[in-house]
């Protein structure tokens, strides 16, 4: 294993990481940040490629960190062997992952979406949170559905707060980013159910038996799904509300709205 020592804050391959915390820069290099020996794991599993990995010496000779290490060579990439102070400088936390990774993105478009091959595709228009867009990302996967498709201006699912978020799902989950016009002329090609989410229709989700594949719309968290979106769609469900919150949290809904169409149309 050969590993470049990095003592300094200030090194140029340090602030160059560093300034992906930045929307901008991610855009330009098409890089992202992932904190954590396991979620580097699941990326390197997955075969995405790693541009750099940083880590501490207390984690040197774990072999998961030299699987890691021997990848990032084969993809060309730069090892480094850091200090804490780097690593905190890196991952902003009061006690800091002892492994850093730098990975490119795998963005996709709406061409390579096979609705024949396809079971569900969780479709978010405007997502703002990128804790929520992390959490439905990670619910994507854990229910085995094909991916999530980013409608018109989101928030960017390879942000520090997103990625962290996924708990590594980021790289098992597809990622399609499209326009909202875009989206609705290729709804046309689709034979399955377009089911909506909104507080504005009687239809309760337990009265729905969708009929695959699915395409599940959800809202922006302040404005809920757009009148284009809603025209869209083969049916509109809610979650009943029986207490006094007017509305449940964009990540809460998508989940149970998930399980509750996928589940039974998969029996
Ligand atoms: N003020 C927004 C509205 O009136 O739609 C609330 C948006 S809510 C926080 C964000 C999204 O979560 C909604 O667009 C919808 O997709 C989903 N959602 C939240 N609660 C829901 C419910 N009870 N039934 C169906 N969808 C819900």
């Amino acid at each position: 294993m050969v590993a470049k020592l990095i003592s300094s804050p200030s090194n140029p391959i340090i602030k160059d990481i560093k300034a992906l915390e930045m929307r901008k820069r991610r855009k330009e290099t098409g890089l992202f940040i992932v904190e954590g020996l396991r979620s580097v794991i699941e990326g390197v599993e997955l075969g995405a490629t790693l541009k750099y990995i940083a880590f501490h010496a207390e984690s040197a000779e774990k072999p998961e960190l030299q699987k890691c290490v021997e990848y990032c060579e084969k993809c060309k990439g730069l090892a480094m062997e850091v200090t804490s102070e780097i690593l905190a400088k890196l991952s902003h936390k009061d006690n800091p992952q002892s492994v850093i990774g730098v990975f490119e993105q795998r963005l996709s478009s709406l061409k390579y979406v096979d609705p024949q091959k396809s079971k569900c595709w969780v479709v978010l228009e405007q997502v703002r949170d990128p804790g929520n867009l992390g959490t439905i990302l990670r619910t994507v996967d854990a229910i085995g559905a094909d991916g999530v498709i980013l409608v018109e201006q989101c928030c960017d699912p390879y942000s520090v707060e997103a990625v962290r978020a996924t708990m590594g799902s980021v790289f098992s989950v597809a990622i399609v980013q499209t326009t909202r016009d875009d989206f609705i002329e290729w709804r046309k090609g689709w034979a399955g159910d377009v089911i909506g989410t909104t507080l504005q229709t009687s239809v309760d989700f337990r009265e729905v038996t969708p009929k695959g594949p699915i395409l599940l719309l959800m809202g922006n968290e302040q404005m809920g799904l757009s009148d284009a979106l809603r025209e869209i769609t083969t049916t509109c469900i809610r979650l009943p509300m029986n207490g006094r919150a007017d509305s449940l949290n964009l990540s809460v809904a998508t989940g149970i709205a998930l399980y509750a169409m996928l589940e039974p149309w998969k029996k």
